[in-house]
């Protein structure tokens, strides 16, 4: 592990940053693009995960308000 000299605030850093811990900065060909790649496909699975489990839901809520209106509409003109 060697330390290297921030391109952004001059600090010394360790060359197995992946960013600055002073700046925030990415380290120069150590870009962080393995952790790019997991936010990518973590916001990905996240949310097709939460439209496989809000989609159903949204279904069923629309199914179950249109048949209240359809039995209401049948209770009230029955009369
Ligand atoms: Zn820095």
């Amino acid at each position: 592990m060697a330390l290297i000299t921030c391109n952004e605030c001059g600090r010394q850093i360790s060359d197995r940053a992946s960013s600055c811990p002073g700046c925030g900065a990415p380290v120069a060909g150590n870009a962080p693009v393995q952790q790019l790649i997991d936010a990518g496909t973590a916001k990905t699975a996240v949310t097709g995960l939460a439209a496989w489990l809000v989609a159903p839901w949204i279904g069923r809520a629309l199914f179950a308000i249109a048949a209240l209106i359809f039995l209401g509409y049948l209770l009230t003109s029955g009369r």
